[in-house]
């Protein structure tokens, strides 16, 4: 459904450039959840942002069912929706609940199904003449989650959609978009920073490290085998990562300085060599869908 070829997006600040994403591609087949895990600001959303146009790439393709996203294809921008983390912030207050799920229909003249978004997410249908303020946390992103269906669409980015909520509801709001799927034959990006969430919902995980992905696999051989160190310590119990100072050669603003050519994970890796700090590694496949950008791998 979604094909992703170089994807990157770079920022610039005066004279200083800042990249996201960094020359990303990867396929996503219909039907499929594909989840997204990684340290906060490594570039999970800025990539969920660029899969759904909202902002524009620096260079790189994404092709929708063999056809390249442009921001003018307005059936497109219907076909791909985003499921927001924060429920209320994205919610208009002054608007019923009924107003809202109303709203994206007639932007693109089609038939409101109010009625029918409600009981899609397990809302009452007196929702409908209520305000967002009226209700729990979980509530409000089921409401989110119904605003996402109501153009129809095939793609949804679910950008931490559980971590404004409490734990007790979260295992709901997961549950609720795994029979969403089912039904409807949603394909998700699932953004988290929740290990063990990705591992429940997803089929294939993606990990990124400053703007890159570092490994991408089936969800049960990325937990049971993982390759690259950086998946191996956030999959650790025990936090292990070794903490670096934000000197201007970790800086995330220095991510695209010149002169560091080696791997990005070697200032914090424990089985950095001399080749790790010189040589980039290349992401590649070691195994079928198992791709990892680790000299380690290299030669296995
Ligand atoms: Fe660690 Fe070297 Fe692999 Fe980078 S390439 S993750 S520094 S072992």
């Amino acid at each position: 459904m979604i094909e992703v070829h170089n994807l990157s997006k770079i920022y610039t600040l005066g004279k200083t450039t800042l990249s996201a994403v960094k020359n990303i591609s990867f396929f996503l087949k219909r039907g499929t959840i594909l989840g997204l895990v990684g340290e906060s600001g490594c570039g999970k959303s800025t990539l969920g942002r660029l899969l759904l146009q909202l902002i524009q790439p620096t260079s790189g393709q994404i092709l929708f069912e063999g056809s390249p996203i442009a921001k003018s294809r307005k059936d497109l921008q219907r076909r791909m929706q985003m499921i927001f983390q924060d429920p209320f912030s994205s919610l208009n207050p002054r608007m019923t609940v009924g107003d809202i799920l109303e709203e994206p229909s007639i932007i693109h003249s089609m038939p409101s199904q109010v009625e029918q978004l409600l009981d899609l997410v397990g809302l009452p249908q007196n929702a409908k003449n209520r305000f967002p303020h009226e209700f729990s946390g979980g509530q409000r992103q089921r409401i989110g989650i119904a605003r996402a269906l109501s153009l129809n669409p095939d793609f949804i980015v679910c950008d931490e959609p559980i971590s404004a909520l409490d734990v007790s509801i979260q295992a709901q709001i997961v549950n609720l978009l795994l029979r969403l799927r089912k039904e409807l034959e949603l394909t998700y990006l699932f953004i988290s920073h929740d290990l063990s969430m990705v591992r429940y919902i997803s089929e294939e995980v993606a990990v990124m490290y400053q703007g890159e992905f570092v490994e991408t696999a089936p969800t049960e051989i990325l937990y049971h085998t993982p390759l690259h160190p950086y998946t191996q310590i956030l999959l650790s119990s025990i936090p292990k990562i070794r903490s670096v100072s934000r000197s201007p050669a970790h800086s995330p603003l220095s991510q695209t300085a010149p002169s560091f050519v080696g791997c990005p994970f070697a200032p914090r890796c424990p089985y950095a060599t001399t080749q790790c700090r010189q040589e980039k590694p290349i992401f590649r496949e070691v195994a079928p869908n198992h791709r990892v950008a680790c000299h380690l791998q290299s030669f296995k």
